[in-house]
């Protein structure tokens, strides 16, 4: 495994890669890896002969700077955990190095950045978008892994692939929880014991839309989890939405032929945690 913090280094060894015909999978991350993220690099591994990831706190899609700012960042740790995998190249560059200059540009992702994440994390997705497209012009991957904990991301991403017509594959990953169903995620480190043995609930609460969907409408459905999460007065729900799972438009009736996502936020004391639900078609 080898760390490379500037894009000539990075681009000379992947254009080697390239040259002797191997496949280049990417799995862009922020770092403080955990098994979620290692679900995604052990994917990547199986499906491309080069893995890349990228360890990146990307300040332009934070929309609170004292988030950005209390985000775990623990590259030493990082680098222990990604030997222990297939991982041929880590790209941990500094903010500069990423952006030479400012990246002025504005996208335009309509319905999927103005709903749910988007409308609370307001310019979120367009830096998400100006971060992704960037390290996808510096390693011009063949296949970039997602994980499906950030349901929207995902499919923001998939619309910059075919708006800029990156020749990329983009692969959804599975959510990847801990034995109490909580979604894995950088940030769980950031609750306290309180607030980390509250938030179970959330995902709980999720695994029984499926079957109360069978007697409640759309609204009751949404008016449930969010009064059953909040039985818990450490947790603070921001919003639970149920859409379809392409342009994340809301679903009003469960006979609308669209498969259905449930997408929630909530906040256990000053962090903030997302996860969401399929819904069964039945
Ligand atoms: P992040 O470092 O939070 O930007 O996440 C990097 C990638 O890992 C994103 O594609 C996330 O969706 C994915 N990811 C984060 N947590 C999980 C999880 N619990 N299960 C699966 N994928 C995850």
């Amino acid at each position: 495994m080898k760390l490379y913090t500037t894009v000539s280094e990075l681009q000379a060894e992947i254009n080697n890669c390239r040259i002797n015909g191997l496949s280049v999978g990417f799995v862009p991350t922020m770092g403080a890896l955990h098994d979620g993220h290692l679900s995604l690099i052990n994917r990547a591994g199986k499906e491309n002969e080069i893995v890349v990831i990228s360890i990146f706190v990307n300040p332009t899609q934070f929309n609170d700077q004292n988030d950005l700012q209390k985000y775990p960042r623990d590259l030493d740790s990082d680098l222990g955990k990604l030997s222990q995998l297939k991982c041929d190249y880590v790209f941990a560059p500094t903010v500069e190095e990423v952006y030479p200059v400012p990246d002025t540009r504005q996208f335009d992702f309509g319905n999927l950045e103005s709903v749910m994440e988007g409308r609370f994390r307001p310019g979120h997705f367009n830096g998400v978008a100006q971060v992704v497209s960037r390290l996808f012009d510096i390693i011009k991957p063949d296949r970039a892994y997602f994980g499906m904990k950030d349901f929207q991301q995902l499919t923001v991403i998939k619309e910059l692939v075919r708006q800029l017509k990156y020749p990329v594959e983009i692969i959804p990953c599975e959510i990847v929880r801990e034995s109490d169903g909580l979604a894995m995620s950088s940030r769980n480190m950031l609750l306290s014991e309180d607030h980390r043995k509250a938030a179970p609930l959330i995902n709980r609460t999720l695994l029984k839309v499926n079957e109360l969907k069978k007697s409640n409408s759309v609204k009751e459905l949404k008016e449930f989890v969010v009064a059953e999460v909040e039985k818990n007065p450490l947790l603070k729900v921001e919003y639970f939405e149920i859409v379809d799972d392409t342009r994340l438009l809301p679903v009003n009736s469960w006979n609308e032929p669209t498969e259905k996502i449930g997408c929630i936020a909530v906040y256990a004391g000053k962090t903030r945690l997302i996860d969401n639900i399929k819904f069964e078609n039945n």
